[in-house]
């Protein structure tokens, strides 16, 4: 015998937490099965944790939406729940004449997302805010700001057991089917639950959950990727108070500094393909090209400096060499089964733009 459930979100991240909040609020029971012994151990606590203002993406594409109004719920979310931030603003670098028209385009992008902020600034003008940057033009982004990820899950898990819903550690679920009163699943444990809604939001494992779900079309279940993001931290203070990056590359944002909330620079992610999710491990060897990329903007960067800090992989849908996808919200209306939420590609901008997936999700489900 199953015990039936209203809602079951799987995975207990940033996304998965922040779905479970919305469904909670519209009065569902909801319950997150997550395969951890805590919340938000995954990708949610390996990234940059910067609120991103929404300017890089495809015009239109849900990363662009979702992160413009995420990032607007998100500010506003931190204020009302004590969640600790800084709007600390960022600065886009050209480091050479042939970058320019990057950044010029990266304006417009920026606008034909909705994101009308930015403000273009010579050499001098952004020295005379970073003293210590090298570049000949850049773009600042004044609505870009850092967050305490950790604080925010905290709160997020406060807000749906305040609504009556659960978070359940140590429940792997292993496979699912669409059954005739709705979807039941198992977990590790050989638990079995029938619920009438389940979420996806297993992240880096979410394309293989996709396929333990029986009755899912596999045209629904996309390659899986892995971009590993290394880490490096400084040692000593960075002479920068804003997030200093660079003109993008193929699969990131380039090895960007950003700050944490205690004020120690990390400098990070770089872009390396691997074959699974399990190796977190920074080689030490690396250092040496982030030094290279570094000091293009920042010169006087100090030899041995910079000491391995850590590593998270994006969850990716497009593999080395493809364009990047965007992020897939498959409901019911995509696929077909009822009651089933696909989060899939959920990389960044997922962090900031947590609560306008879960709105998303509810939506769908309404
Ligand atoms: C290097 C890097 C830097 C980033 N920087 C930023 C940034 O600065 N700003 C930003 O907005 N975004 C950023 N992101 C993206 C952001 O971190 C992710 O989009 C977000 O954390 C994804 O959250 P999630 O809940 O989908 O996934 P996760 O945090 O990975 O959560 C998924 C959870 O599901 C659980 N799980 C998996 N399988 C099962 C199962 N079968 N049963 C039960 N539980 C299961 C896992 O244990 C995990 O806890 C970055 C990502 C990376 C990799």
């Amino acid at each position: 015998m199953s015990e039936q459930v209203d809602c079951v979100v799987v995975g207990a991240g940033v996304v998965g937490l922040a779905v479970a909040r919305a469904l909670a609020l519209q009065g569902r029971g909801v319950m997150v099965l997550e395969a951890a012994e805590a919340i938000g151990t995954g990708t949610s606590s390996r990234n940059s944790e910067v609120i991103h203002a929404g300017i890089y993406y495809p015009q239109d594409s849900l990363k662009a939406r979702l992160c413009v109004e995420g990032r607007q719920r998100l500010y506003a979310y931190c204020e009302e729940r004590g969640v600790e931030y800084r709007r600390c603003g960022k600065l886009i670098v050209a480091t050479d004449e042939a970058q320019r028209g990057q950044l010029q385009a990266i304006a417009r992008k920026a606008e034909a997302n909705g994101v009308h902020d930015l403000r273009w600034l010579e050499r001098d003008e952004a020295r005379s805010l970073e003293p210590a940057l090298q570049c000949v033009a850049a773009l600042s982004s004044p609505s870009t700001g850092i967050i305490d990820s950790h604080g925010l899950m905290l709160a997020l898990q406060g807000d749906l057991e305040h609504a009556g819903g659960m978070v359940v550690c140590h429940a792997q679920v292993q496979e699912a089917a669409a059954v005739s009163d709705g979807i039941w699943l198992r977990t590790e444990d050989g638990t079995e639950l029938t619920a009438s809604t389940l979420v996806n939001a297993a992240g880096l494992q979410a394309p293989a959950l996709a396929s333990r779900i029986r009755g899912l079309p596999s045209q629904y279940v996309p390659h899986a990727y892995y971009a590993k993001g290394n880490y490096f931290t400084l040692a000593g203070r960075a002479p920068f108070s804003r997030l200093i990056y660079p003109v993008p590359e193929a699969a990131g944002l380039g090895v960007h500094l950003t700050l944490d909330m205690g004020g120690q620079a990390k400098f990070g992610p770089d872009v390396q393909w691997v074959d699974g999710a399990d190796d977190l491990q920074v080689d030490p060897a690396r250092a040496e090209a982030f030094y290279a990329e570094i000091r293009r903007y920042w010169p006087e960067l100090p030899d041995a400096s910079l000491e391995p800090g850590y590593a998270g992989i994006r969850p990716k849908i497009s593999g080395p060499g493809e364009a990047a996808a965007d992020f897939v919200i498959q409901g019911p209306r995509s696929h077909g089964v009822a009651g089933v939420v696909q989060l899939l590609g959920i990389e960044s901008p997922g962090l900031t733009s947590c609560l306008a997936i879960g709105a998303h999700v509810a939506q769908l489900l309404a």
